[in-house]
């Protein structure tokens, strides 16, 4: 496969460009081009080439290249300046989808020297024990009563104030935090959910790199254990990105966790690929329609049509279905005449350190709004 790669590159480079192999699955390119467009070009053309499936022996194989590149600008520039420039570059280009091409800029540097300073706050955080967790209410659209709680991690960093995880989860992520961080707030979430029989269950949200570790459910069955936790209490939220990066042990995975009698929701459902064999194959029990769709309710004309055709799939599958998002009166109203079993958001309450304090909330006009067409018990339908 090398071989075949680096001849591509070598009948692309001929004469104008020097190609060396770095290791691994890296190689590096050197040469003189007489303007930004032109190494644009050649850039694009090392993607291009390597685009085409290779064949070995009778297979073929397509793996695609991801390319970093800089010009030399300044003529204090040493080789190892080009090479780290172009380095950031491909890591941008990596992290934007891969099987492209991107050049260096200069504000890439300072995106990259601020995400490790932050990476380093995290870490002693982390370490300090500075993080926390906060329980959202999710309430029962037919009744108006608390039925569950998704936990969500917390940052307050001591100069910057409250960082969102939507910032620090990546970085997290990438810094091989993920892990320990993970299991620390669902261990954290369990134990203190185990003395709140209050809250029937709790939604513990898993990133993709935790939900593709191999030790998953061992792990998880050992937190239930420790914790006394029951595991028909617990809730995981995962995201449709897992079944991207999957090597095919996604189903599996889902099937043990399952057994452990754990739920499963796919959270942010409409974002991603919203790919509707996802949910023929794999069995969850419950997707949560993402807060955009919910914010789209009174604005978009088909904003409604989506959440309720997502409703009628849904039900039809067996699977109940969680509103996020939920900020309005008007989008209450439309959401339980749609038939929704489940809404979360700040018309009900926000996240509240104390899970006590989320169990209580009671909006005393409920039984008079429009009726709710949510079934009974959605857990009772069974797939057709
Ligand atoms: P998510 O799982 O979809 O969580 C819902 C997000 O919507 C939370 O944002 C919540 O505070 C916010 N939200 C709730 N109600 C409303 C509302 O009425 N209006 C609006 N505009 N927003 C509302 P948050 O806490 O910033 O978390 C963002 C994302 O970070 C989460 O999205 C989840 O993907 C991730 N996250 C949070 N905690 C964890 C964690 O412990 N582990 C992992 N892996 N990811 C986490
Ligand atoms: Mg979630
Ligand atoms: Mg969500």
């Amino acid at each position: 496969m090398l071989r075949q790669v680096a001849e591509r590159f070598r009948e692309i480079s001929e004469g104008k460009v020097s190609l060396a192999r770095f290791g691994g699955d890296e190689f590096a390119a050197l040469g003189r081009f007489t303007s930004d467009q032109a190494a644009a070009d050649f850039a694009d053309e090392l993607v291009t080439t390597a685009r085409r499936p290779f064949r070995i022996g009778s297979r073929d194989f397509a793996i695609g290249a991801t390319v970093g590149y800089t010009r030399r600008q300044n003529a204090s520039d040493s080789v190892d300046d080009l090479m780290r420039k172009a380095d950031i570059a491909l890591y941008r280009a990596k992290e934007s989808g891969r099987g492209r091409a991107i050049a260096f800029e200069q504000q890439m540097e300072r995106e990259v020297r601020e995400r490790r300073l932050l990476e380093a706050d995290l870490r002693e955080a982390f370490e300090f024990q500075k993080l926390s967790i906060e329980f959202q209410p999710i309430v029962e659209a037919r009744s108006g009563k608390v039925a569950s709680s998704e936990v969500l991690v917390r940052w307050d960093h001591p100069t910057r104030g409250e960082i969102p995880p939507d910032v620090f989860i990546p970085i997290a992520e990438h810094a091989g935090l993920i892990l320990p961080l993970g299991d620390w707030v669902l261990e954290r979430a369990c134990s203190v959910a185990a003395t709140v029989p209050e809250l029937n269950s709790v939604a513990v949200n898993l990133s993709p790199v935790q939900f593709l570790e191999p030790n998953l459910v061992d792990n998880i069955a050992s937190i239930l254990e420790r914790t006394g936790f029951p595991a028909e209490r617990l809730v995981l939220e995962i995201t449709e990105s897992v079944f991207l990066k999957d090597v095919g042990s996604a189903t599996d995975k889902l099937q043990q966790l399952r057994d452990l009698g754990i739920k499963i929701s796919l959270d942010d459902f409409g974002t991603g690929y919203s790919s509707l064999s996802y949910l023929r194959q794999h069995r969850f029990d419950k997707i949560k329609i993402d807060k955009s769709f919910v914010a789209e309710i009174g604005e978009r004309s088909d904003g409604l049509a989506i959440i309720s055709a997502v409703i009628a799939l849904a039900h039809n599958l067996g699977l109940e279905v969680t509103a996020e998002g939920v900020e309005r009166q008007f989008q209450v109203d439309a959401l339980r005449t749609l038939g929704c079993d489940m809404m979360q958001g700040y018309y009900f309450g926000r996240p509240d350190p104390n899970p006590m304090q989320i169990t209580n909330i009671s909006k005393e006009d409920w039984e008079e709004r429009s009726p709710s067409t949510a079934p009974r018990n959605p857990n009772l339908r069974s797939v057709s």
